[in-house]
């Protein structure tokens, strides 16, 4: 049995989180009105607009996972009335159209083949003058990258939301340049943090839409976006998560210290190598050529490939024998693909080489 303290996490996230975000998480206590506290939570709030590639100024890590983001982005500007075009490749988009439902939204949903990109003509066709338009950039079920730019670029007076959990820091994601109102992500994944907050950037555009009575109490936007604005007093609302406010600080320090661009060709060269290494050994990839993520690849695993043993217990004795993790399939997909993460600090060719050992070894 290999060591808990040193799994190898190359599943869909969380990801092996970088030593200083982990360290970041025993710093001293601070209250959440301390100046000194204040201070780090404006310089991350400054650390993640650049690497959301924004200037807008309600950017910060809301509290709660991912999926708190996903809500804070689509509650705050549909309600009913409104009308959201959403395309749906996988997962996530699906649980888009879900929290955009229950918020009381028409949902015109738009479907494409798992491991498909979004197509920018089919979403924009899909309703002359909705409210917003929303999908993801990478998904994390299937391992498709879906472009932005067509659609930001002809979206209309739509707002744009994006979810960004698994491209931030990982994808380009250059929220002004394509034109995205709305995005949010997650800690876990590229960013090499624990699972915990989900950072959001919100245009001046989509602040004026904001809904007075969002469907949250918790995630109102209206008093956090009236400070960011000028027009009120930073006040408490809730308690922050101080310590994960003191570990996303430090993972986005190292991401900026590393500088951007080169963590994410660190991604590219992760994602190639395991891509190449994988198509070397026979294994068919998933997603669409040309629109696969380095961070997340998925792979079609073919039926006696390892002899006796199921998909599901080559993955248990990857992790019992050489502590690596790798993710299964979801949906119509479980038991018939793999997908394997190379994200944040687990994106290191070591990992990659390791990994291809493994599968070398349990090959039949
Ligand atoms: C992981 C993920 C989410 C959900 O994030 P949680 O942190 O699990 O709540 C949403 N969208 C995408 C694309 C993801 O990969």
């Amino acid at each position: 049995m290999s060591p808990l303290s040193d799994r190898i996490l190359m599943g869909p996230g969380p990801c092996n989180p970088y030593p200083e975000a982990v360290a970041a998480l025993g710093r001293p206590m601070l209250g959440h009105l301390d100046p000194e506290f204040i201070a780090v939570l404006d310089e991350t709030n400054q650390r993640l607009r650049t690497v959301f590639g924004t200037t807008n100024r309600l950017t910060f890590p809301v509290s709660g996972t991912g999926s708190a983001g996903m809500e804070a982005a689509i509650i705050n500007v549909l309600g009913p009335g409104d009308v959201v075009v959403i395309g749906v490749n996988g997962v996530f988009g699906n649980r888009m159209c879900d929290v955009a439902g229950r918020a009381g939204a028409e949902v015109v949903r738009v479907d494409f083949d798992w491991g498909t990109p979004v197509d920018a003509e089919r979403l924009l066709a899909a309703h002359p003058n909705p409210t917003a338009i929303a999908m993801v950039q990478a998904e994390t079920s299937t391992g498709a990258l879906s472009p932005l730019a067509d659609i930001g670029a002809n979206k209309g007076d739509a707002l744009f939301i994006v979810d960004c959990v698994t491209s931030l820091a990982g994808t380009p994601v250059e929220l002004d340049a394509n034109n995205v109102d709305i995005a949010y992500s997650g800690t876990q994944k590229c960013l090499g943090v624990a699972p915990g907050l989900a950072p959001l950037s919100v245009s001046d555009r989509a602040i004026e839409r904001i809904k007075p009575k969002p469907q949250s109490w918790y995630l109102d936007l209206n008093m956090i976006a009236n400070y960011v604005t000028g027009g009120g007093a930073r006040a408490y609302h809730h308690t922050a998560p101080i310590s994960m406010i003191f570990s996303i600080h430090a993972g986005l320090a190292v991401v900026l210290d590393e500088g951007l661009d080169n963590a994410i060709t660190r991604h590219r060269r992760c994602g190639t190598m395991l891509q190449d290494g994988l198509e070397k050994r026979g294994f068919e990839l998933f997603a669409t050529e040309g629109f696969r993520l380095p961070q997340l690849t998925s792979v079609v695993i073919p039926e006696g490939r390892f002899g006796a043993l199921g998909e599901g217990e080559v993955r248990r004795t990857m992790l019992d024998r050489y502590g690596i993790e790798v993710g299964g399939g979801l949906g119509d997909f479980a038991g018939k693909i793999w997908r394997i993460g190379c994200m944040g600090h687990t994106a290191r060719e070591r990992n990659v080489a390791l990994l291809l050992a493994a599968i070398d070894e349990l090959s039949a």
